[in-house]
């Protein structure tokens, strides 16, 4: 694919019109030409939902597909703390220009402008269209829509449904995709793993599915193909991501030419629960919301670190002048709500040094108990209560606390046996987001015509960091706001183009592609298990290509992945028979699609001589150990084609011409 023109398509004129202006002149697709067109729609999360039910909304005849066993499953349905929309109800300054210039910022100056403002100004109908849906938003005592504080932020503008926020947007996007397909407008395809892409002339005209009860591979035809199909941070093995999340459908994208873009751009996130063992497959994440009031330290001593290590002493046993608050010190302006990826490395930083609190050493404390007092005084007042008791204060804060927290304090609890409402919580960064996804234009468009990415699943928005309550804000614009429109661009040139029909030859030829890599993994017969094989994948990427990365250790993983692919091809082993229900052979497609993925992150990193957001080289960075970017030589979105000798880079340049670039300071 020599010679690749990735057009951004951004439209010209001024950055606050651009927007309005290419709803007003874009092309239209007339409502008797919908109804004649067929959209494939691969993915029910927030994105692909909100966007299914959008465009049959809209009168397109949608198919769905999700392998889950409904659209309520997506891991979409786990987030927890909240979502953003520049509504400015709390009259603190906020605006459309500040959450645009906030995200270019937390992203390190590595995403598009034009993209990121237009999110920034479809949040706020983001709000309305959910509230219009029925989504139970938390609301202050007067009946207003109340809002909390993410990292990166000066400003309150974080919606939210206690810690279930994903779970309730959710249920009403799925609401609406429900009433689709009710009537007939949308198909709807459970159980059903996209498995390959289908081109015909060039362009994304359909899909190959397994049917995961009976492992049938089935055609599917369009005139255009989404896919809105999360994100691929379980490349790391361990994540806070949902045990299904993969990179697969993105993936045989870019076998069939997309481009993946900015791969090694990685959220690490700081709150999660430390691991544990050997065997864990999961990590949990503590929603970021939790630093509104939590307050992140380390014992100042070693030996103070050392002995609640070894369970002599207990964090509450620490003396207030003993402790360092270290964010707090290092970043009074943001505190301990700096965003994720300078946490982060500010726990590793602790940790590395010896300050760590967990018997592994990688744990730093989040404490609720200032919070406790102070919203307990509080309430206190309001309630008359003069003089009140520490035991009284004590009640009271706890009691404002788990009406803010509760059912992450509950999980807490349940997962570790500690009742964090009485010890501060143990905390270490753990991977939960991926900015990086396929590569796509002003329209949502991959370089591949008639193939769209919405969500998580794309590289559009999030630059180098992505800033919390962004995902769920991003991939709900991009359904229900977003693509509506700029779908019509491609489909209104393919008005005069007859029903797609799944008996063309490039079906039959995609499809025995499908049956020939699956027939391919089940005559290995090895000895190990793919679990195996993934679990030692992640300790590779965690280890070279995780929180801080160099060269050296880059080169090295990536030829301990191709190893390791090489090995996976000769001794994977995967029990049962393809044509039928078989969770081992599904495991075992998507860890075949990361050991690729996995690769090209490395050559990604490797190639990014410079520190921006999630993407820390050990060899760039400030005196101070700050992320050092270099805007003359990077200031490119790297758009990978895939090769298994050597993956092909392809740029796009990006142009500030409303931000200017500075060095990101929280200080
Ligand atoms: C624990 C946790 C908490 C979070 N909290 C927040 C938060 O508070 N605020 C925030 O903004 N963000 C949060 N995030 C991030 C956010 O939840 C995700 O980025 C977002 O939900 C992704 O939505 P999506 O629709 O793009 O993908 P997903 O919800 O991952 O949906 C992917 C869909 O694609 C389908 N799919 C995938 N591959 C295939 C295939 N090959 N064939 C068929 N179907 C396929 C799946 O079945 C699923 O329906 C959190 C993330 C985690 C892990």
């Amino acid at each position: 694919m020599a010679g690749i023109e990735l057009k951004s398509n951004v439209p010209a004129g001024e950055l606050k019109q651009k927007w309005s202006d290419f709803k007003g002149t874009m092309n239209l697709v007339a409502p008797n030409n919908k109804r004649r067109i067929e959209v494939i729609v691969v993915g029910t999360g927030l994105a692909g939902a909100s966007a299914a039910a959008t465009l049959g909304e809209l009168g397109y005849q949608v198919k769905a597909f999700t392998f889950h066993d409904s659209p309520r499953r997506a891991h979409s349905i786990a987030a927890q703390g909240g979502i953003n929309a520049a509504k400015n109800y709390q009259n603190d300054g906020d605006s459309i220009y500040r959450l645009f210039y906030d995200t270019i910022k937390g992203g390190d100056y590595r995403s598009r402008e034009a993209n990121v403002y237009r999110l920034a100004e479809v949040s706020a109908d983001i709000i309305d269209q959910c509230v219009a849906q029925g989504v139970p938003f938390a609301r202050e005592y007067g009946g207003l829509l109340a809002n909390r504080s993410f990292g990166g932020v000066q400003v309150s503008r974080t919606f939210y449904a206690r810690g279930q926020t994903g779970q309730q947007l959710l249920i009403g996007a799925y609401q609406a995709l429900s009433r689709q397909i009710s009537t007939g407008q949308v198909s709807m395809y459970n159980r059903h793993e996209m498995l390959d892409l289908v081109k015909i002339d060039g362009k994304a005209r359909g899909i190959i599915t397994r049917n995961l009860l009976t492992g049938k591979l089935e055609k599917h035809a369009a005139h255009c193909v989404v896919l809105a199909t999360g994100g691929y941070g379980n490349v790391f093995y361990l994540s806070t991501n949902a045990m299904g999340s993969n990179v697969s459908a993105a993936w045989r994208g870019v076998r069939r030419g997309a481009l993946m873009a900015n791969p090694c751009f990685t959220q690490i996130h700081p709150t999660c629960i430390p691991v544990s063992g050997e065997y864990q497959s999961k990590l949990t994440l503590m929603s970021e919301s939790l630093r509104n009031d939590g307050r992140v330290w380390v014992p100042k001593s070693k030996e103070d670190a050392i002995a609640i290590r070894e369970g002599r002493k207990k964090g509450n046993d620490i003396a207030e002048e003993d402790r360092d608050y270290y964010l707090e010190r290092r970043y009074p302006a943001f505190g301990n709500l700096v965003p994720r990826d300078v946490a982060s490395r500010a726990a590793k930083v602790a940790c590395d040094a010896g300050n760590g609190v967990a018997p592994t050493g990688l744990a730093v404390f989040l404490d609720f108990a200032s919070a406790i007092e102070r919203y307990g005084k509080a309430a206190a007042h309001s309630k008359n209560i003069n003089n009140p008791s520490k035991a009284e204060i004590t009640k009271l804060g706890k009691a404002v606390v788990e009406g803010k927290y509760g059912n992450l304090f509950e999980m807490y609890e349940k997962i570790t046996g500690e009742n964090p409402y009485e010890n501060p919580m143990k905390i270490y960064p753990a991977v939960h987001y991926t900015m990086g996804g396929l590569w796509v234009d002003y329209n949502l468009q991959t370089n591949v015509p008639g193939l769209f990415a919405l969500g998580e699943a794309n590289f559009s928005d999030h630059g180098a960091n992505r800033l919390g309550a962004s995902a769920l804000m991003q991939g709900l614009a991009d359904g229900y706001f977003v693509i509506p429109y700029t779908i019509g661009q491609f489909l209104s040139k393919e008005i005069r183009t007859p029903k797609i029909s799944a008996d063309a030859p490039e079906f039959a030829a995609a499809e025995k592609d499908v049956q020939d890599r699956l027939n391919q993994l089940m005559s290995i017969k090895g000895n190990q298990s793919v679990e195996s094989f993934h679990r030692r994948l992640g300790k590779i990427m965690w280890e070279y290509c995780g929180m801080s990365r160099n060269a050296e250790g880059l080169k090295k993983g990536r030829q301990m992945i191709r190893e390791l692919r090489e090995e996976f091809y000769k001794d994977v082993f995967i029990p049962g028979d393809a044509n039928e229900f078989n969770p081992e052979l599904e495991k075992a497609t998507k860890v075949a699609d990361f050991l690729e993925l996995g690769e090209v992150m490395m050559c990604d990193a490797l190639d990014r001589n410079e520190s921006c957001g999630g993407h820390f080289r050990e060899e760039y960075k400030s005196e101070e150990g700050e992320a050092q970017r270099n805007d003359k030589d990077f200031t490119y979105v790297s758009a990978w084609e895939w090769n298994e000798t050597q993956p092909v880079l392809h740029k796009e340049e990006l142009a500030f011409k409303n931000v200017e670039l500075k060095t990101r300071s929280y200080k």
